[in-house]
């Protein structure tokens, strides 16, 4: 019974009845919300309430902004490499824990363990390192010109307001905190409500590795109660989120009238090209993956798959044995390809698009609903099979509009500039992936593609020195490598005249 993986032996969370209880972690204490309320937290494999989470407000927000305001000074003290091993310690202790973060992300969103321990725990380790090692390798830039000299100062820009959502809720979280602490900011986090438990884990590896009081605040909290008054305060001079576009255009509305900076990761519909030279069997895992990948609830996952016509049908038999040979199940099983969605309203939001994709005038090929025969366990929890979709036009509802989900829609096309005008007809401009024998020709097709991101012949392959953002819908700004060092920091530049 997954239950059962409740962990009961961290410090400062009250186990009741098997029930969790999460704390806000503001100026170095543990506190309760100071309305009292709680929102209940669900394991989405079995449905089961494991946790009560603070339903904080803005009291709680002017506390955790208060504390951050206070800890500034003492922080951004401290050299950029003092601060680079503050992020090794952090690393160090998270690495130490990572089955513990694999488990406990694993039961929060339902995805499955090996996905949690592989990429949710490694990346947040990696994410801290990697800055770490950005800030040591951190040069101060001289321009010399024939009669002065300019040093450009990275300073901090004060205290940081950071939002994730729950798709990746330690990775994402990890993403933020680590630059932001690097460039000398303070932090008043908060995680989606619906995956509070690594948030606070790395709360608590925070207070044990001994960051300075104040220097991170968490505070847990829905989006229009704890979410918006962070946004909205006069005091946070930064706001990085990451999230939906309907969510981002209110974040974007919230910090613009005080000028704050502010980074974006929105929403994204992404498409996957099939060229006519493509090796089907080489290629395949690596498209399943890119459509799947936690259940096709990763912004980038390509829930379009785009091919020339001339092997749309031998590519569409493959490709459905490869989806139907997945194994959707117990996210504690090593095992599991696919686990649960998150919630009962995300479920019903993608089965109300399968269900419109039906009236579209589409095909489902697979899925569709919840897997046939899923054992008892796991009746009362949020379960979508595998479901991809043909016989879509490519400006459909469907087609155009963010999913998230284990939802693929199938198009063919006739040739390249078919498929890039098929690609760029959504609003959203995130990621994109290209799959050929000709490596130049894709290169070639990349470059038309209206996203931030375009892979070739591989998808999520990261490097995180390159920049990581989306054009149109899908975001504003750049995170990744010097430009979420250049975000997290005010660049002044000092004019220094010889004679
Ligand atoms: P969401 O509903 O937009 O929520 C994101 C975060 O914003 C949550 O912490 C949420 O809190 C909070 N929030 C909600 N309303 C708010 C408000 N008015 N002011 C401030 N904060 C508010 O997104 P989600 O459903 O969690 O995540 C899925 C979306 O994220 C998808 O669209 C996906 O594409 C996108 N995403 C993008 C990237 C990227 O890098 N571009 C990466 C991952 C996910 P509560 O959840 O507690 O309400």
């Amino acid at each position: 019974m997954i239950g059962g993986n409740i962990p009961t032996h961290l410090p400062e969370r009250e186990v009741m009845s098997d029930v969790v209880e999460l704390s806000n972690f503001i100026a170095g204490q543990w506190q309760p919300p100071q309305c009292q309320h709680w929102i209940e937290n669900f394991s989405p494999a079995t449905g089961e309430h494991i946790a009560n989470i603070p339903c904080s407000s803005s009291e709680d927000i002017d506390l955790a902004v208060e504390a951050a305001l206070d800890a500034a000074e003492q922080w951004s003290q401290f050299s950029i490499n003092e601060r680079a091993d503050w992020l090794e310690k952090i690393a160090d202790e998270l690495e130490q824990r990572t089955d513990e973060i694999a488990q406990l992300e694993s039961l929060d969103t339902g995805k499955p363990i090996t996905l949690a321990r592989n990429v949710d725990a490694a990346r947040s380790v990696a994410n801290f390192r990697f800055f770490a090692n950005q800030g040591r390798e951190f040069e101060s830039e001289i321009f010399e010109m024939s009669d002065a000299t300019n040093r450009v100062l990275y300073k901090p820009v004060g205290v940081a307001g950071l939002i994730t959502p729950w798709n990746l809720p330690l990775y994402l979280l990890s993403w933020k905190v680590a630059p932001a602490l690097l460039m000398g900011n303070t932090i008043v986090a908060k995680p989606s409500e619906m995956t509070p438990m690594t948030a606070s884990l790395l709360a608590e590896v925070i207070e044990d590795v001994g960051l300075p009081r104040g220097v991170f605040n968490l505070v847990h909290g829905n989006g229009l109660d704890a979410g918006a008054p962070l946004t909205a305060h006069p005091d946070i001079n930064l706001i990085s989120f990451t999230g939906g576009t309907a969510t981002g255009r209110e974040v974007a509305k919230s910090a613009s009238s005080g000028f704050k900076k502010l980074s974006l990761e929105l929403g994204g519909k992404n498409a996957t090209i099939i060229r006519e030279d493509v090796d089907i069997e080489s290629m395949m895992p690596g498209i399943v993956r890119a459509s799947f990948l936690n259940q096709g609830q990763v912004c980038l996952c390509g829930s379009r798959i785009l091919i020339h016509e001339s092997i749309y049908d031998v590519f569409v038999e493959a490709f459905l044995n490869a989806v139907n040979d997945m194994i959707v199940g117990d996210p504690a099983d090593d095992e599991t390809e696919l686990g649960a969605l998150i919630s009962a309203a995300h479920r019903d939001k993608v089965m109300s698009y399968i269900d419109l994709a039906e009236e579209e005038g589409g095909d489902i090929l697979c899925g569709g609903g919840p897997p046939v025969g899923i054992p008892d366990a796991f009746a009362n929890g949020f379960w979508i099979s595998p479901t991809v979709i043909d016989g879509l036009t490519p400006d459909s509802r469907c087609a155009t509009e963010e999913i998230f989900g284990p939802v693929v829609t199938l198009h063919p096309f006739s040739d390249d500039g078919e498929a890039i005008e098929i690609a760029n007809m959504t609003d959203y401009g995130l990621a994109g992936s290209i799959w050929t024998q000709d490596v130049d020709a894709g290169s070639r097709m990349a470059e038309q593609i209206e996203s931030g991101m375009v892979w070739v012949n591989c998808w999520l392959h990261r490097d995180l020195r390159v920049p990581f953002g989306g054009v149109k819908h899908s975001g504003v700004g750049r995170e990744g490598g010097r430009w979420s060092l250049s975000f997290f920091s005010e660049a002044v530049n000092i004019c220094v005249k010889r004679e």
